[in-house]
């Protein structure tokens, strides 16, 4: 073996270099946004030394009425593009160790100085990683920087090179340095082909507006100022005008219309991040959930990472429309390395509890709550797969019922269970086409003669919902069609009994044969024929057998696998029922009446047809008619 010994890596600059500047990015324009970010550092670099008192090379500054701005200038006949700003210059020697030294950030240094110092916070500051400079080279034949540090007696220097591992560096004085003020020019040699495309003053103004909108300082391109409206979510709160939230509003969405509701947050743990999010009034029309455009626009420290991020927040909230911005993340971080990404997760979880917070609040207000309710409720929903916020979200759920005096007014899981009954231990729910099918549905009319609250289901995602969620609060919530009929008796009626019901049902043994007669009839048509508890004023219904999914999730579910056959199900016929009272006499008169049959058939055809099973009507419309004719004989008799 031989001695331990210790080698540095050498590198081939030329190739690094090359890597470096092909493949950190995917879009050649990005250089742009990493010298506009670099300028803005610089600028902010000048704020903070100004405001520490350092003292300002006032030579240098020239004629300080200048504001603090990025100015970007074009030549289109020299090919040339040039990026300025009079922000804090670099030295010679900062040249050499932050532009001349790979993987060197100087403004790394400077913050890391900046806190060791225990001095103000410059949270502004965008650089990080020493490397965002030379995506230049994606579009330099050659660059040229020219540059004046802020600093006492620093005199102007030269940096040249064309990215091919080697740069020139060389003091300006006597004409050369005249008129060269405090910041830093970047000129840059476009390659042939590019030209065109970045000497275009309006494409560089779009390319600003879309990655470097929110910079603070004034980007000004051939004396047009690109970048219009502030970064918003980095103010604080009560500094901004309503107007000005909605102006923001407005260019974040095209939405002409003020938002339904503003979400302005600040959070330091457990993860920092700043977000501006709203809810728009009108959901857009997300006919299934295949729509692409949704998600929140991502911003590291004012500069776009991406837009309509779909990680940071769930998709049961895509109404919500806005801007995360977080100082934790690098700039060139990659699409991949986002999707899979801790701190994204933080992020959409802490965002999550603070949209359902702010929909809370907003349910204070009924009436701005309904008006969120009737545009996002279909796309909210499906948050019932949200299992860690699940009582937040039963919470926010709303529904008609058979309490409320119109199809429009609302009422909540809370609302139901404060004016359950005495000993109602359950929250019960009916799932159909409309609040008119629903009220004349057979099932409920046991609800209706107890006083007790249904909730009426009109979408089948209201299924999921209810069967994903089962319980709220100590309540079971259960389909109103497999109510158990010792509950049910278990309470008093509201509702006088009707004529019907005074009736007395008839003899056991009449009412069994009846029973098996007209199973016999009906053959595997029903699983079985046995007394309703459940009917008042129809004579029969069809239930699922016991054990059974509720008769709406057995719709979606034949849907689903294209089944077009008619379930067996359980007939109930109503024994009170003057019908049914009838049919009983005559079948005990004589058991093979072939009225009774025919009673039998329609009534169990007229049952599937309310439960939308019937597919072909002619029997049934042939027996009516039938019947009909033969009633009206009866009829003119009698009168
Ligand atoms: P980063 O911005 O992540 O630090 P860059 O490669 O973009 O990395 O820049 C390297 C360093 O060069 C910066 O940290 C800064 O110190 C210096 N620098 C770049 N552009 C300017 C500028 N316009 N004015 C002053 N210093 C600059
Ligand atoms: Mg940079």
């Amino acid at each position: 073996m031989t001695a331990q010994a210790t080698y540095e890596f050498k590198a081939e600059i030329k190739q690094l270099l090359d890597i470096l500047v092909h493949s950190l990015y995917t879009e050649r324009e990005i250089f742009l946004r990493e010298l506009v970010s670099n300028a803005s550092d610089a600028l902010d670099k000048l704020r903070i030394i100004n405001a520490t008192s350092d003292a300002i090379n006032a030579e240098a500054a020239g004629d300080d009425e200048t504001p603090l701005e990025i100015r970007i200038e074009t030549k289109k006949d020299g090919k040339l593009l040039a990026i300025s700003d009079n922000g804090v210059g670099m030295t010679e020697a900062e040249l050499v160790e932050n532009i001349g030294t790979i993987a060197h950030s100087g403004s790394a240094s400077f913050l890391k100085a900046l806190k060791d110092s225990g001095a103000a916070s410059a949270d502004g500051i965008i650089g990080r990683f020493g490397v965002g400079f030379y995506s230049v080279y994606m579009v330099a034949e050659k660059v040229t920087i020219t540059t004046r540090s802020y600093r006492e007696d620093a005199l102007p220097v030269e940096w040249t090179s064309d990215g091919q591992g080697s740069y020139t560096i060389r003091e300006l004085t006597g004409d050369e340095a005249a008129g060269v003020v405090r910041g830093t020019s970047i000129e840059i040699a476009l390659k042939d082909d590019l030209a065109d495309q970045f000497t275009d003053a309006e494409g560089l103004r779009h390319i600003i507006r879309k990655h470097s909108n929110f910079i603070g300082f004034p980007i000004l391109v051939d004396g047009t100022r690109a970048n219009t409206v502030p970064a918003l979510w980095r103010e604080p709160k009560f500094q901004i005008t309503k107007e000005q939230y909605k102006e923001f509003y407005s260019f974040l969405t095209y939405d002409a219309d003020e938002p339904l509701d503003t979400l302005h947050l600040s959070v330091d743990a457990p993860v920092q991040f700043n977000a501006l999010c709203f809810i728009p009034k009108k959901s857009k029309d997300f006919g299934g959930f295949d729509r692409e455009d949704w998600g929140l626009d991502l911003y590291v420290r004012r500069v776009l990472i991406q837009r309509q991020n779909k990680d940071l927040i769930p998709q049961h909230l895509m109404f919500v429309r806005g801007v995360v911005d977080t100082e934790d993340l690098p700039l060139n971080i990659s699409r991949e390395t986002l999707q899979d990404n801790l701190l994204i997760r933080k992020i959409n979880a802490t965002l999550t509890k603070q949209v359902l917070a702010h929909l809370e609040k907003m349910a204070e207000d009924k009436a701005s709550y309904a008006e969120f309710w009737r545009e996002h409720a279909r796309v909210f929903k499906a948050g019932y797969m949200d299992f860690g916020n699940r009582e937040k979200f039963a919470g926010l759920l709303r529904f008609n019922s058979s309490s409320c005096e119109s199809a429009e007014e609302l009422v909540s899981l809370d609302d139901y269970i404060s004016r359950a009954k005495v000993d109602q231990k359950k929250v019960y729910y009916a799932f159909g086409p409309s609040r008119e099918a629903l009220k004349l549905n057979p099932h409920l009319e046991i609800f209706r003669k107890k006083g007790v609250e249904v909730l009426f289901m009109f979408e089948p995602i209201d299924e999921f919902v209810m069967d994903a969620l089962r319980k709220h609060k100590d309540f079971d919530l259960t389909p109103a069609e497999m109510a158990k009929p010792e509950d049910m008796a278990a309470l008093p009626d509201v509702e006088p009994a009707d004529s019907a019901e005074a009736q007395a049902a008839p003899e056991k043994d009449a009412l069994d044969a009846l029973f098996a007669r007209v199973k016999d009839i009906l053959g595997d048509g029903v699983t079985e024929v046995r007394a309703s508890a459940r009917l008042t004023g129809s004579p029969c219904c069809l239930v699922n057998p016991d054990g059974h999914t509720t008769s709406s999730m057995d719709k979606i579910m034949r849907a689903m696998s294209h089944d077009a056959s008619v379930p067996k199900k359980v007939l109930e016929l109503n024994p009170k029922h003057e019908l049914i009272r009838n049919l009983a006499d005559l079948n005990q008169a004589d058991p093979a009446d072939p009225f009774v049959e025919q009673a039998a058939r329609q009534l169990f055809e007229s049952a599937l047809l309310l439960e939308g099973y019937l597919t072909d009507p002619h029997a049934l419309v042939g027996r009516i008619q039938d019947l009909l004719a033969k009633s009206s004989g009866w009829y003119a008799k009698a009168r």
